[in-house]
């Protein structure tokens, strides 16, 4: 689960990490009245979308005056970013950087242990100063029953400040940012940039926190922050319903049984040239009432243009499939070409089924299916 910065920020003056005043804001006015409010000279208004690198789309601009704090906040909140439209504004005082730093915990699956990196080059996208300059990040391990008691949190941050005017208020960071990560279930929880300001005081600038899911339910105070995107509010609903659906970009909508299968299917669209839209397990049965809900799901989704059934009939019944198929789409009004393939316990009867209907283009093995529905995404005959 992600949380927005300004809540992250909430958690993280919780804890003692000094982050810069700041308001959340819905309208141009309220950014105003905040930023009059608070009596700042400079301000940064920042959009609260949940995705990374803001600045470089332009959801992080620098204000000097009234008027700029109006007009970028009117601007931002009439926009999307990378597709989420921005309903929230974040004025904060605009701090004098002298220099910025990275630093985060996280999980390291290859250490088996949580991993606190560090960088003095902040500010900037970490995966690309990872790959281009590694040596510019600093890694420890995380001894979960030692934890990161003062000596450590000196230690560390003595890597990057050398007096311990600095060294203090770093180690004292590290501590509590750890504190909150362990105490909060976290997956991540990441400052990009600490800046230090040019009065020599540490601030955490940005703030983004990740949890693990399936922890929320003994965390019920993080949990009441999840904010979900519509698309995530579509994948909540199927979860109650009992499918297993991801939204993905592209226009492939896919509709299989089995986990495993429907990864199959994901990869032989790609294979074929195309991307899949979803990923949907419809899980073991498949009775007409569980499809039709699956394709309303299916086809929330404007940017489907060919559905691919893959069904696999082990328990359930290729022919019961079919019967289920063809009675959840005679209720159904789309003229989207639909391709199913059916195989295991009685698949001739089940195709001979479907072949009835001049709704569904039946293939017998799933390169044939795949193959047709790009086909018909690119309005090529099949
Ligand atoms: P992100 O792009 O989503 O990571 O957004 P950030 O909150 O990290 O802001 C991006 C960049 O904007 C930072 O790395 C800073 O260089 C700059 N920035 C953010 N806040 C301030 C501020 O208060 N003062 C100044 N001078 N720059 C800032
Ligand atoms: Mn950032």
């Amino acid at each position: 689960m992600k949380i927005h910065e300004y809540q992250a920020k909430e958690l993280f003056a919780k804890y003692g990490i000094p982050v810069e005043k700041h308001a959340l804001c819905h309208t141009a006015d309220g950014a105003l009245a905040a930023y009059r409010r608070m009596g700042l000279p400079k301000a940064v208004i920042k959009a609260q979308v949940l995705i990374g690198g803001r600045g470089k789309a332009g959801g992080v601009k620098l204000a000097i005056n009234p008027e700029e704090v109006h007009r970028y906040a009117k601007v931002m909140l009439s926009t999307s970013i990378k597709g989420l439209p921005v309903t929230k504004v974040l004025l904060s005082e605009a701090v004098a950087i002298a220099s910025e730093y990275y630093l985060s915990f996280t999980v390291d699956r290859n250490t088996r242990s949580v991993v606190l990196i560090m960088s003095n080059s902040g500010g900037i996208d970490i995966e690309e100063v990872a790959r281009n300059t590694p040596e510019k990040i600093t890694r420890f391990s995380i001894d979960p029953f030692i934890g990161i008691p003062d000596y450590l949190a000196r230690r560390f941050a003595f890597v990057y400040f050398d007096r311990i005017e600095l060294a203090g208020p770093m180690s004292r960071i590290i501590q509590s940012l750890y504190k909150l990560f362990m105490e909060s279930d976290a997956s991540l929880a990441e400052i990009n940039p600490l800046v230090l300001t040019t009065e020599e005081q540490l601030v955490a600038v940005d703030a983004k926190m990740l949890f693990d899911d399936n922890a929320l339910y003994r965390q019920s105070n993080i949990h009441t922050l999840f904010e979900p995107t519509a698309e995530e509010k579509i994948e909540t609903s199927a979860k109650e319903k009992g499918f297993s659906y991801i939204h993905m970009d592209g226009e492939i909508g896919c509709m299989v049984n089995g986990a495993g299968l429907a990864m199959a299917t994901m990869d032989m669209i790609k294979l074929y040239g195309a991307t899949p839209a979803n990923f949907l397990d419809i899980g073991g049965s498949s009775n007409p009432a569980k499809v039709i809900e699956a394709m309303k799901i299916l086809l929330h989704d404007e940017q489907v243009k060919v559905v691919l059934i893959n069904i696999f009939g082990g328990i359930t019944r290729c022919d019961d499939v079919a019967m289920g198929l063809l009675e959840a789409f005679e209720k159904m009004d789309t003229n989207i070409p639909i391709i199913v393939r059916l195989t295991g316990t009685n698949e001739q009867r089940g195709r001979e089924l479907l072949r009835t209907s001049t709704r569904f283009h039946v293939a017998e093995t799933m390169n044939e299916a795949t193959s047709w529905a790009v086909k018909s995404l690119k309005n090529k005959s099949i």
